[in-house]
């Protein structure tokens, strides 16, 4: 089975640390833009079969007026009927009880929300637009209208705060009982407004050491609270995994589209144009067709991310290989335990999951 991926590139503003595909625009290029988007889904009309997963993902989709949002709904239809998960990114301060309904007449059955953190200061910092208040109406207004799987992302390491305020908005987010957690270290990405504020000396990152105890508090704290860490950042009630997003770290195929969007198609990884003007011109920027060494590679690297780590029986099977002739870094790894072996399974030790990169780059 498949997944389907949508790009909404649209943000009401732009958020400080964000590096991800996306804009602020007009109503005028909304529109013009979800015309080019159902193109490009026309263009797939013969792979659009056995999904069982969409993720409607941004970018900020609920920047969008609910006829532009029922437009490109009306044109998967079919696909919502039949698919099993299907997923929506919604900012917490824009939902409407009118958008609840919209997603529950169509099938929606999951919502994760960026709400990222509670703290006042930090959420002028990273400049979000949500108050304590716009989270908890989110939730009354998700519930009511049946949808009750929900996810929150949060961000940890945020300069200026301690172990204090990552307890503080865990204690508010777990009042709200979500089924699922994002919970991301915050990167200082290249181009951003909060690494030119850090460069210029007019922010200071916090230390390592404190991102680590506040990473250990987080996983104590969920797992003390019935939440599975079943990825590095990932934590669900059980049964509330997210089943699109275990497609792409099981390097599962997923049909992606729209600005930047990328997707795994037979045997092919693509990359959409990120140009919103290329984009209305050509949807691809590239194809990358993966060698069977690409494809162990990534199987490696991707299934890593998992708690649970790779499956030995699965490789083998997958690849009519044997994992360890393959990958002899395997075995030094586990030496310095860095990887260990659990029945069928390679993994990361639980106490080294924070230092998983050193892992990831020996499968580069
Ligand atoms: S809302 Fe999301 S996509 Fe938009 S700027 Fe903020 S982090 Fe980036």
């Amino acid at each position: 089975m498949r997944g389907l991926y949508i790009h909404i590139p649209f943000c009401k503003s732009i958020c400080t640390y964000c590096d991800f595909t996306k804009r602020v625009s007009s109503l005028e290029i909304y529109n013009k833009y979800i015309d080019r988007l159902l193109e490009e889904i026309d263009s797939y009309r013969n792979n659009l079969f056995d999904i069982d997963t969409v993720f409607i993902g941004g970018g900020t989709p609920n920047v969008l007026p609910l006829n532009l949002l029922e437009k490109l709904f009306i044109k998967i239809e079919d696909v919502l009927n039949s698919s099993k998960e299907n997923s929506i990114e919604l900012n917490p301060e824009l939902i409407t009880d009118d958008l609840c309904k919209l997603l529950y007449e169509y099938k929606f059955n999951r919502v994760s929300l960026g709400v990222e953190t509670l703290n006042d200061d930090s959420i002028m910092l990273l400049n979000r637009h949500h108050n304590k208040n716009d989270i908890i109406k989110a939730f009354d207004l998700l519930h009511s209208n049946n949808i009750n799987n929900i996810n929150v992302d949060l961000i940890f390491g945020i300069p200026n705060t301690n172990i204090n305020d990552v307890k503080n908005d865990l204690n508010f987010i777990l009042n709200l009982n979500p089924t699922h957690l994002s919970y991301y270290s915050l990167i200082i990405e290249d181009k951003t407004i909060l690494k030119y504020r850090i460069d210029n000396g007019l922010i200071k990152p916090i230390d390592d050491d404190l991102i680590s105890d506040m990473y250990d508090y987080i996983r104590n704290r969920l797992n003390e609270n019935n939440y599975i860490h079943y990825e590095i950042s990932n934590f669900a009630k059980p049964g509330y995994e997210s089943k699109h997003n275990i497609k792409y770290w099981d390097m599962d195929e997923y049909i992606g589209v729209g600005l930047g969007a990328s997707g795994y198609l037979n045997g092919i990884r693509y990359y959409n144009n990120t140009d919103l003007k290329a984009y209305f011109n050509v949807f691809k920027e590239y194809d990358d067709k993966l060698t069977i060494n690409d494809k162990k590679n990534e199987f490696m690297m991707l299934g890593l991310r998992l708690i649970n780590g790779v499956s030995i029986s699965k490789y083998n099977k997958l690849f009519n290989s044997n994992i360890f002739d393959d990958f002899p870094v395997i075995n030094k790894l586990i030496k310095k335990k860095l990887l260990e072996i659990n029945d069928d399974n390679i993994r990361i030790p639980k106490d080294k999951i924070f230092v998983a990169n050193i892992v990831w780059s020996e499968f580069v």
